[in-house]
């Protein structure tokens, strides 16, 4: 199951993020996730309240975006979106494709509480 190595790293760089604010809690961390990159958002999300239990992201939400996979034509510039990577353009049925999106697996932004004080979002 590759999403708790995911989470465990995800979880890793949310924890590195929060350190300069110490008490403070994460609250909700915002994700793309790619369709390509084969992670099933609901396990990442089983894995990571599992695994972020105790610490400082504990009971944080992920917020999930999936990015489609997007393909790009070599041929007409036609840019569409595909279930499938190994496609022809729909346009003009050119072979040769490039991927534009679709592997994403990033942090887009998380927020913080920091309790007392006002001031919170991360970036
Ligand atoms: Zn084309």
């Amino acid at each position: 199951m590759h999403e708790l190595a995911i989470a465990q790293s995800l979880l890793e760089i949310v924890e590195q993020e929060a350190l300069p604010y110490s008490g403070a809690r994460v609250t909700r961390v915002k994700l793309l996730i790619g369709k390509l990159s084969g992670v099933v958002p609901d396990a990442l999300r089983f894995a990571f309240e599992v695994i972020s239990q105790g610490g400082i992201a504990e009971g944080a939400s992920l917020d999930i975006q999936e990015v489609p996979l997007r393909l790009r034509c070599h041929q007409c510039g036609e840019v569409f979106v595909v279930d499938d990577p190994f496609m022809t353009c729909p346009r003009c049925e050119g072979p040769e494709v490039e991927m534009v999106s679709g592997r994403e697996l990033e942090i887009r932004s998380m927020e913080i509480d920091d309790g007392d004080q006002a001031g919170q979002g991360h970036p």
